[in-house]
């Protein structure tokens, strides 16, 4: 059984680079890093539970002057770290891909770079839909993170064409093959339920070969806990997400854990 959202909405944009730290519940306290814009959002996905709404501007390449420089961003950065007083994670996230930016490469370098000489204690993470794994500079930026939490929604294309809506021409079979250029990975899936579900056991059990043959070092799963625009999208109750996560690691032998709002 699954529970309906009956309040539809969505979070508003990050304004600024910076924002948090929140308290997130897969990295402790986490200060978020936007890096793209503060007027809209960019993504190459344009997923029907995004927390921040429709994808304003789907694309691959956006207009490099409409994106914070990298001298912006780490100034920002460098207030941030110096004032946050518990903190966990630096993450870049925020208002849609952060691979999008050109100059990714650039600005994990120099992010890092700020961590290890202010809060050296401090992990990076970054949230990734890996639409960009093509480009070699943002092979070489996600090998600096820590902690890159990778998504794959889907065992399948119907899925994921259904679920994250990519620019044309963007694929499953890229997908893996970018998941696949990294050793010792975290998965992420969101699980939806309704019209529009990804849960049910025959698309689930599409989703489990993947992960067998994938073999990451972790997968997260997890529902959305926050009204979404999109109808026909309702949550999945933990007990479903446990059973899921018991069932994988059962099939796969990979560490599968599932979060839930307390
Ligand atoms: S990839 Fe992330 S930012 Fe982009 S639409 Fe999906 S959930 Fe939103």
């Amino acid at each position: 059984m699954t529970e309906s959202i009956f309040d539809p909405g969505v979070l508003p944009l990050q304004k600024a680079v910076i924002y948090g730290p929140v308290l997130s519940r897969r990295l402790g306290y986490s200060l978020g890093i936007n890096i793209l814009s503060p007027h809209i959002k960019i993504c190459s996905f344009d997923c029907v539970y995004c927390q921040y709404g429709k994808t304003e501007l789907k694309t691959q390449n956006p207009d490099p002057a409409s994106l914070y420089s990298v001298n912006e961003i780490i100034k920002e950065v460098e207030k941030g770290l110096m004032t946050a007083r518990k903190l966990d994670f630096i993450t870049f996230s925020g208002n849609g891909e952060p691979t999008l930016h050109p100059q990714i490469a650039e600005i994990v370098t120099r992010v890092k770079k700020l961590r290890d000489q202010l809060r050296p204690d401090v992990k990076l993470a970054m949230f990734s839909n890996v639409s960009e794994l093509q480009r070699e500079d943002v092979r070489h930026a996600i090998g600096m993170i820590d902690q890159p939490i990778l998504k794959l929604d889907g065992g399948d294309e119907e899925t994921i064409q259904r679920i994250n809506r990519p620019v044309e021409g963007i694929n499953l079979t890229d997908i893996v093959s970018g998941i696949r250029k990294f050793d010792g990975i975290t998965l992420q899936t969101l699980f939806l339920g309704g019209k529009l579900s990804n849960s049910d056991e025959e698309t689930v059990e599409k989703w489990i070969i993947l992960i067998q043959e994938i073999h990451p070092k972790h997968v997260q799963i997890y529902s959305t806990d926050r009204a979404v625009a999109e109808e026909g999208v309702e949550i999945v109750p933990p007990y479903r997400l446990k059973e899921i996560a018991e069932k994988t690691t059962a099939r796969t032998g990979v560490t599968v854990t599932a979060y839930w709002p307390k």
